[in-house]
């Protein structure tokens, strides 16, 4: 199969890409509402998305990018209706390796599983343009009907990368923003300070769940932890390639399946 979806009770489903590393597989995540679905993030475009989410729900789909890095967009051309930040517009328009980051050290570890995915190349691979056909900002409403996400701007691992809050779930979706891992706050476009003033404000939201870009599903005693870690000088991803060897060490199957049974899911 060439995705793995989890239901969790709440009308939200976690879609991810299988055999892709575990510690780089990005959480798309399928949010049901009365009058329309959200698609958020769409990973690697290894194989159809939209053919495998059509098989979960018949109401119309909006896909929602937090922001426009490879292993977030790739999947992105196949919707129709593509809401992101405007500050990453010219990326998902044109989006080159170097401007997704696809590229240095990224381009040199092994992400897709080549026994599965044999005409993935890792030396061409290269994002479809996708074009945004409308923008989310800050305080912007995203309505399905019967529940509604207040879009929050959260700058810092990239310009343009944007989280969507229920404020009556009190659930967040985080995108790379704040994940269970460590962040990267190196890459060409993201801004250290300006990420140091995202986390904390998303440690001061009213939010009791946050389903990330990457890994498991946490609540916010785990919010905290993170956040003080970053902001006492640590969990970043400062090498790519020793980040990648730790990784890997010990981890028998780079493409297994993660491991959700300790998430916070409520
Ligand atoms: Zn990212
Ligand atoms: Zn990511």
């Amino acid at each position: 199969m060439p995705f793995i979806t989890y239901r969790f009770s709440d009308g939200i489903s976690l879609v991810q890409e299988a055999r892709v590393a575990n510690f780089m597989r990005c959480n798309i995540w399928l949010v049901r509402g009365r009058d329309r679905d959200l698609v958020i993030d769409t990973g690697m475009g290894l194989e159809s998305l939209k053919d495998w989410i059509s098989g979960e729900t018949d109401r119309p789909l909006t896909a929602v990018t937090t922001h426009a890095h490879f292993d977030h967009i790739a999947g992105l051309h196949e919707f129709d209706e593509r809401l992101g930040h405007r500050s990453e517009a010219g990326i998902y328009a044109a989006p080159t390796q170097a401007a997704t980051v696809y590229t240095g050290a990224w381009k040199q570890i092994t992400i897709v599983d080549p026994t599965v995915h044999p005409t993935f190349d890792p030396m061409t691979f290269a994002v479809t343009p996708a074009p945004l056909t409308g923008y989310l900002d800050e305080g912007d409403v995203l309505d399905l009907g019967d529940r509604a996400f207040q879009i929050l701007h959260l700058p810092g691992h990239s310009p343009g990368s944007i989280g969507l809050l229920d404020r009556d779930a009190q659930v967040l979706f985080s995108g790379d923003a704040l994940y269970d891992g460590e962040l990267l706050d190196n890459l060409y476009h993201s801004d250290p300070l300006v990420y140091r003033e995202t986390l904390r404000r998303i440690a001061t939201l009213d939010a009791e769940i946050v389903h990330a870009g990457h890994f498991p599903s946490f609540g916010r005693r785990r919010v905290n932890e993170l956040v003080m870690s970053y902001l006492g000088g640590r969990n970043t991803i400062t090498d790519v390639v020793e980040w990648y060897e730790k990784c890997c060490r010990g981890n028998q199957d780079i493409f297994s399946e993660q491991d959700w049974s300790g998430a916070s899911m409520a």
